[in-house]
């Protein structure tokens, strides 16, 4: 058992704006813990807090400053719980934070770069390295991804989201057995065998996400996510199963507003967005107090789910992402708070052993036989009925191996059953009695051949011995030419597999077709890898673009339209980043390919080298009529070591191109990603479009209702800030939408017991106009409006806003369309 009470860390993410110094401080001295302290700028404490403080000081295990990179989080807080995880302990790393302090980003990982990648994906890659080095014990792995909205869970990985809307997914429940442990129905658990097939989860996980949510109600900054590696290991021939899981969570954002009292003097009760939330402080609270025997975890669907890692059978550790800036202090101090009260919580973490209850089976079955063999012999009781088929094969392999055994110790062990016994007796007798038989023949024939035919005999071996020499030759060469044909087969599976996948744009495979002898073990592990995923990202893609109904059903305008949409939209940049840097990676996999390809041959030039010049030493010794050189061969000595030079030369290349591959595949699923997001933001703006279109008709010249293309991803977060106004009701800096989604504002009017308002999951997006001559209006109208734009943009006058974005009516994208 392992008592620890959970580790917190903080993380502060590098500000947007250019930050006024001073806002805090880390101080990296003391030993153990670090600490961070909040200074208050004069105005704010002032209004904030009753007693002026000017500055917070917080404890953590150790605080990660801005230029702290993705790798580093993941080397001090996540490997040391996946080890942990690994050795058979549970373990969970939860994110505690505002929306856009980074836990997504902390979590998962950022959209765009490789080495952006957060804790979920480097956590796979380090389990699955970590499985693959492990070879004493057999280990099965298993995803699930859950979302939790508004107390109800969703499978994000529920196959039936491509075809069906979020509301008519049976949703996750919880079920409490009889010993209280939680089980949930209708989340589905996959097995994944490599990192691959990992990654393509967590990818169709955040893909779902991102397909069930709309502009109007952006859930991701409301719901909890929690993606969860379940691993389970086992000893060869061992009963005894371990089990352990890993809970990686982002949470929703923990911003609250402050309402000031009497005077603005007064810190008073916060106001939570999200209730599960504040369940979860409530957990926190009762767990930090001593002699606190009641613990609300029942309150919500997170606590439940996460009971076992807030105080209980789990190594817990905790996130807390900061956003320093002046406006973020009051919300960074809670957070703060927060993480201090989590620190006091002790778990206790066990192993989780059970035991197969199958191979309990066979192992207590063998037990009750020999129990009764020996009872039969106690009690003399004779067992009459005759051996079965299969017990006779058996008891005739069992004497077979006795026999064949060299050690005189061995025994052969048949139990007590006399029936066994009679029968191993019996079978020896007639083996012995056969053998005599054939040696008297054998003994006769020979005594007679032995008087006449003396010198035939001495000819008839020698050339019976040739014969079988001859024989073996062949044999081996038949061997070899079948070794030849079955690894050509498996190369041109190989190679077509790779040609189905997106590997079909380079000509020669990166990949090296097959593999010296010294590298076939990891040749051998990672080529079925690499046909099977590749074909399984061509399934993806082809599925995300099923999910978003792509291209092939648009509308020529629409596509037009889709294309500008495409140019001008802020990620089209990061997408075309990604393109290059996916395109430098192909070339550089594929010349490694063929450098991996040239050491191939190089190593078998020089095996082959070697083993003629071995040859020639043997042919010279026979010649000369002399045992071995006692002089070493320098020749070979040099051949030798250029064999072992080039092999370590194809080792490191094998190596980087493994990585490389790695860095593929995630970098087409970073691009996957980002293409649907492109297409759902169009549809939505689409859908928007026509219905401003079906209202202002004609409104060629009205730029009124227009509503921006999208804009850069900072912009975009800033539009969907949530906002309190002083009353604590929540309102949120976007556009109105002209064409509401109904049911999304009757749900978002749904009060919780708490006094907010929790828009409910919109289930479906806008639909969109099927119909090709609104379609072609619509290009006629973007067209009319992109002149219109031009014209306005050349202008230096700016348009009154009402905005709360503060961008003009046509937002930075009046920028884009000025730069045609
Ligand atoms: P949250 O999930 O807490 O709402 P995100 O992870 O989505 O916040 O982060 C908001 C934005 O800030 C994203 O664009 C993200 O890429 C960026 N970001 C967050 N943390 C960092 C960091 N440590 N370094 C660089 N960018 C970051
Ligand atoms: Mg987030």
């Amino acid at each position: 058992m392992v008592r620890q009470t959970i580790q917190i860390f903080a993380r502060v993410k590098p500000p947007v704006r250019k930050q006024q110094p001073g806002i805090y401080s880390i101080d990296e001295d003391e030993k153990v813990t670090s600490s961070l302290e909040i200074i208050l700028p004069r105005d704010l404490a002032d209004g904030f807090v009753n007693n002026k403080r000017e500055s917070y000081r917080f404890k953590f295990q150790r605080i990660f400053d801005q230029d702290a990179n993705q790798e580093t989080i993941f080397e001090n807080i996540a490997k040391p719980v996946a080890e942990s995880v690994l050795a058979g302990y549970n373990g969970t790393i939860f994110a505690y934070g505002q929306t856009g302090s980074g836990k997504t980003f902390t979590i998962t990982g950022g959209a765009e770069r490789y080495s952006d990648r957060g804790i979920i994906p480097r956590t796979l890659s380090y389990i699955f390295e970590q499985l693959q080095k492990d070879s004493s014990k057999i280990y099965t792995t298993h995803i699930s991804y859950l979302e939790i909205y508004n107390e109800c869970g969703y499978d994000l990985l529920d196959p039936r989201h491509e075809a069906s809307s979020l509301e008519d997914l049976p949703r996750v429940t919880i079920l409490e057995d009889p010993e209280q442990n939680i089980h949930l129905k209708n989340l589905s658990l996959h097995q994944a065998t490599t990192e691959e097939e990992a990654l393509n989860l967590l990818f169709l996980g955040d893909t779902n996400r991102m397909i069930a949510e709309t502009p109007m109600n952006q859930a991701s900054t409301r719901s909890h996510c929690i993606f969860t590696i379940h691993l389970s290991s086992k000893e060869p021939g061992s009963a005894t199963v371990r089990h352990a899981k890993l809970h990686l969570v982002d949470l929703a954002g923990s911003e609250r507003v402050a309402k000031t009292g009497v005077g603005g003097q007064l810190l008073t009760e916060a106001k939570y967005i999200n209730l599960s939330l504040h369940y979860l402080e409530q957990v926190i609270i009762a767990l930090s107090e001593k002699h606190r025997s009641h613990i609300p975890y029942r309150n919500s669907m997170m606590t439940s789910v996460l009971r076992d890692s807030l105080g209980g059978n789990c190594m817990t550790t905790m996130i807390a992402t900061l956003s320093l800036e002046k406006r973020n202090i009051d919300e960074s101090i809670s957070t703060c708070r927060f993480a201090q009260r989590v620190a006091l919580i002790k778990n206790e973490a066990i192993l989780n052993e059970e035991i197969d209850p199958r191979l309990m089976i066979i192992r207590l079955q063998k037990e009750i036989q020999e129990l009764k063999d020996e009872l039969a012999i106690v009690t003399g009781e004779q067992r009459t009925e005759a051996l079965t088929e299969a017990e006779l094969l058996q008891l005739e392999k069992l004497i077979t191996s006795f026999l064949e055994d060299q050690d005189p110790e061995s025994r052969l062990e048949v139990g007590a059953d006399m029936r066994k016994i009679h029968h191993c007796f019996h079978h020896l007798k007639k083996l012995l009695n056969d053998k005599k038989i054939l040696g008297n023949d054998t003994v006769s024939s020979e005594s007679k051949d032995q008087d006449c035919q003396e010198p035939l005999k001495e000819e008839e071996y020698k050339k019976l011995r040739d014969i079988l020499k001859q024989r073996d030759n062949e044999i081996n060469i038949l061997v070899n030419m079948l070794k030849k044909e079955k690894k050509k087969a498996q190369d041109a599976l190989h190679l077509s597999s790779m040609d189905r996948s997106e590997f079909r744009h380079s000509q020669n495979s990166p990949f090296p077709p097959g593999n010296p002898e010294e590298g076939q073990r990891l040749l051998l592990s990672s080529a079925p890898t690499q046909a099977q995923d590749f074909s399984t990202s061509g399934c993806r893609s082809s599925l995300l673009y099923r999910k978003t109904g792509m291209t092939e059903e648009m509308s020529l305008g629409r596509q037009e339209a889709f294309e500008i949409f495409k140019r001008d939209h802020a990620d089209s940049v990061t997408i075309d980043d990604n393109k290059q840097i996916l395109k430098q990676r192909f070339s550089e996999a594929k010349a490694l390919g063929e450098s991996i390809n040239e050491a191939r041959r190089t190593i078998g030039h020089l095996k082959e080298e070697i083993t003629q010049r071995h040859i020639q030493q043997v042919a010279l010794g026979i010649s000369e009529n002399t045992a071995v050189p006692s002089t070493p061969d320098l020749q070979e000595e040099r051949l030798r070591s250029q064999l072992e030079e080039e092999k370590r030369r194809y080792k490191t290349m094998f190596t980087r191109l493994k990585a490389l591959k790695v860095e593929i595949e995630h970098l087409q699923l970073l691009m996957d990603k980002a293409k649907v997001k492109l297409q759902k933001e169009f549809e939505a703006w689409w859908a928007e479009e026509a219905s401003n279109l079906q209202v202002k008709s004609p409104a060629v010249n009205s730029l009124d209702h227009m509503k921006p293309f999208p804009q850069t991803s900072e912009a975009q977060h800033d539009q969907s800030q949530i906002l309190f106004n002083k009353s604590g009701v929540y309102a949120r800096k976007t556009l109105p939408c002209p064409c509401p989604n109904p049911r999304s504002q009757e749900q978002s009017r749904i009060s919780t017991p708490l006094g907010n308002s929790i828009p409910e999951r919109p289930m479906s997006s806008v639909p969109l106009t099927g119909d090709s001559q609104t379609d072609s209006d619509i290009l006629a109208f973007i067209k009319a409006r992109q002149s219109i734009l031009q014209k306005k943009c050349k202008c230096t006058s700016v348009r009154g806003s009402s905005r709360a974005t503060g961008h003009p009516p046509w937002g930075p994208v009046g920028a884009g369309w000025s730069k045609q």
